[in-house]
């Protein structure tokens, strides 16, 4: 039984009257989908309850953040035990070097780590490392691939500047547009022709190594270290960018699982367990001029924070038992062979392109390597998949151009429901 969305419209309504769009990050807004979002009154493992009682299988796990799920009990209770000691101190605690140990375990490239607060402050921070240490300007990044919402990384991003169709935003000035270069993801001709012209400018390039910003996109055999290689013969640094993929395409992330060493690294989402936190890192001695170790100013009042730090901590320490991987590899291919026959059953030619546990389906039928092919899919049937899975209790991205994140929490009951609820949506979808 549905409960209809009434209270969910109304708490909307009075939202936007107070906080722009009703909402504190735009794509919740479900501006390209139609309709109004959903408000959100619990989650537990892989399921949402919203205000009117409805539940949903969740795809979105706050866009990547609960690989555990919602509220994992160990998360729990690491975050009550931090709650006995303190919520912010703004000086230095154990747990912080616990976290980057973790985190530096992990990740084969990185000796340092300094932790902020969002995604978008450790690219930014990342970005002006780069230029500081290589004393260059110009930066290269890819069309659709969305790094935050830095001045001089919101050039045709992705995410939802994409979908709200101003990839590149009013308010950047055209001065800091200057020092952006764009390139196509996955056309390693193009990057080369790039740094023929500009090469002894560029400080580094920036990239999603799976992007899951214009939805997922993996990338082309060769492409990553064809970066690595195009960088290093130049003297620009190459920053991998696994806010998303950090942890969740393998422990430690893309770069573990395509072998690739970055000067640098992004993250956040999972290294903090579902509370706000990001971090950067990688070669000593780059890491080595960020203040107070060097010149390279970068700072934060609740960066570090023991909350944050403790979720991440417990997250991490799940992550690294055993198997885990291959669970969430195993639920993530049962979930796509049961759209991909969903789809084939309904009679529609469509694209899914998964990359572990990161999946999206595009309404085209051309393959999808780029932002101009993932332009491509036609958004109003996705607008309609998207009504249609939410209405049968299903949650996904109110995008196109997002992923879906399977969780360690969904059962392979919940996945058979989320495929049944497919097969009946895109039968309607096709009449
Ligand atoms: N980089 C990537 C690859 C991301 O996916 C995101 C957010 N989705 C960001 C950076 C920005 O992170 P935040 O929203 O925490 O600022």
């Amino acid at each position: 039984m549905h409960n209809g969305f009434n209270k969910s419209a109304q708490l909307y309504k009075e939202a936007a009257g107070y906080i722009p769009g009703g909402v504190n990050s735009p794509v919740r807004a479900f501006k390209s989908v139609g309709g109004t979002p959903v408000f959100i009154a619990k989650g537990e493992g892989a399921v949402l309850t919203d205000v009117d009682g409805n539940t949903y299988i969740d795809y979105v796990g706050s866009w990547g953040p609960l690989i555990l799920g919602h509220r994992h009990p160990e998360v729990v209770k690491a975050l009550q035990n931090c709650l006995e000691i303190g919520t912010s101190f703004g000086a230095p605690t154990e747990l912080e070097t616990v976290l980057a140990k973790m985190i530096i375990e992990a990740l084969p490239a990185m000796d340092m780590v300094r932790l902020v607060n969002s995604g978008t402050e450790a690219t930014m921070s990342a970005i002006r490392l780069a230029r500081g240490y290589t004393k260059r300007n110009k930066i290269v990044k890819f069309a659709g691939c969305y790094h935050g919402h830095a001045d001089f990384l919101l050039i045709k991003a992705g995410s939802g500047a994409l979908s709200l169709g101003v990839p590149t935003s009013p308010g950047v000035p055209a001065s800091t547009a200057e020092h952006t270069i764009n390139a196509p993801f996955n056309d390693l001709a193009t990057l080369q022709e790039i740094f023929s012209q500009a090469g002894e400018d560029i400080a580094a390039v920036i990239v999603e190594p799976v992007p899951g910003n214009m939805g997922v996109i993996p990338p082309a055999p060769g492409f990553l270290a064809g970066l690595r290689r195009l960088t290093e013969q130049y003297g620009a640094l190459l920053i991998i960018d696994e806010v998303m993929t950090g942890f969740r395409v393998a422990y430690g992330g893309a770069q573990v699982l395509y072998d690739v060493k970055p000067d640098l690294t992004c993250l956040g989402k999972i290294i903090g367990g579902g509370l706000p936190v990001g971090a950067y890192g990688g070669k000593r001695e780059i890491m080595s001029s960020v203040a107070p170790a060097g010149p390279v100013y970068q700072a934060g009042t609740l960066s570090g924070n023991p909350l944050a730090v403790t979720a991440g901590i417990a997250t991490l320490q799940l992550l690294r038992q055993p198997g885990v991987y291959d669970t969430l590899e195993q639920k993530s291919l049962r979930l796509e062979q049961g759209l991909r026959q969903a789809a084939a059953d309904a009679g529609l030619e469509l694209i899914f392109n998964r990359v572990a546990s990161m999946l999206c389906t595009f309404f085209t039928s051309e393959p999808v390597t780029d932002f101009t092919s993932a332009s491509k899919s036609d958004t109003e049937q996705f607008a309609k998949f998207f009504t249609g899975m939410l209405q049968k209790g299903v949650y996904l991205a109110p995008s196109q151009f997002e992923a879906a994140f399977m969780s360690l929490a969904h059962t392979d009951e919940q996945i058979d429901q989320t495929i049944e609820a497919a097969c009946s949506v895109f039968k309607e979808i096709k009449r």
